[in-house]
């Protein structure tokens, strides 16, 4: 599928000063270097529901989220290269188009706008139907990609993943992402999400129920970073963001990754990691929601 070339995503090492040596080592793997819109773990959770719409003959694709949603970004331009048309389906009103919906919008995305009430009936098939024409030739992908398609193209991810870490962190937002990986890591590997939402906490019933028993161990969710909630954030992160470029060169998201990031730190600084540990983090992607902060950033 020629639209990623996925040897972008390279391995960084973090500086040492970064984490003061409280680890053996901690590295970075770039996924977020792969695309500037189709970036990260979205491409992964894409690339085989579009082979799925591609292979069975849909006319379209329809899908959901947020205004300032990286997977509806990501599909638009990713629908876009393969020639499908696709729908999103919005969740709320806009005075005005964020960067990221009128990035969709180019790309030849059709907005459907519908109100905060209405979307959460959008995992009823009914409630999709109403809202496209010849709905029996569209391929619904969940929001967030979180399908078993999703599922098994973010266990891809685990290709870059050499077992001699001890522990790969993820940021997670619906869970697909965390459930690829855990399923197809090593179990002796610790896998480490991080949920940016307040109480984040209760997606571990449904991550549990979507792992294969084997692997339904060695893994954990942290949610106390949440900086006031989904999508919120203070100056304290701002500052963090923009020290972790300063270091490493690395930009982080405003959503995910910062927030998993900080995280990890303030676990080194707490001695939850023995010397010996080698940590992998996963740079999902996300930068083009930076967008919503881009004068505070010094990237
Ligand atoms: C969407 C997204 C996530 C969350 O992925 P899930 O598979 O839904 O858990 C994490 N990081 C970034 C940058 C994202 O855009």
């Amino acid at each position: 599928m020629g639209i990623i070339d996925e040897r972008l995503a390279v391995i960084q090492p973090v500086n040492k000063f970064w984490y003061k040596n409280k680890v053996a080592a901690l590295d970075m793997l770039r996924l977020d270097l792969l695309h500037p819109v189709v970036s990260g773990n979205k491409w992964f959770k894409l690339r085989l529901n579009l082979k799925h719409a591609i292979d069975s003959g849909y006319k379209a694709i329809i899908t959901s989220g947020g205004g300032w949603s990286n997977h509806l970004a990501a599909t638009a331009f990713a629908a876009r290269h393969f020639g499908i048309r696709a729908f999103g389906v919005v969740r709320g009103k806009y005075d005005e188009l964020t960067p990221t919906l009128e990035a969709c919008a180019v790309n030849g995305m059709e907005l459907i706008f519908v109100t905060q009430e209405d979307y959460k009936n959008r995992h009823q098939p009914e409630w999709a139907k109403g809202l496209v024409e010849h709905f029996d030739e569209v391929l619904i992908i969940p929001e967030g990609g979180a399908n078993e398609w999703g599922r098994k193209g973010a266990g891809l991810i685990s290709r870059f993943i050499n077992n001699t870490y001890t522990h790969v962190a993820v940021s997670v937002g619906t869970g697909t992402t965390l459930i690829g990986l855990r399923d197809k890591l090593d179990i002796s590997q610790a896998v480490l999400g991080f949920v940016p939402m307040k109480q984040g906490a209760y997606l571990h019933k449904s991550i549990a129920d979507h792992l294969q028993p084997a692997q339904n161990h060695n893994w954990q969710l942290h949610d106390q970073w949440h900086f006031g909630g989904f999508g919120k954030w203070d100056q304290p992160l701002l500052d963090f963001m923009n020290d972790f470029y300063g270091l490493n060169k690395i930009p982080l998201d405003i959503v995910y990754t910062s927030k998993m990031m900080y995280g990890i730190h303030e676990m080194l600084a707490d001695n939850q990691f023995s010397s010996h540990d080698k940590v992998l983090c996963i740079h999902s992607g996300g930068l083009q929601g930076n967008l919503s902060v881009k004068d505070k950033l010094v990237y």
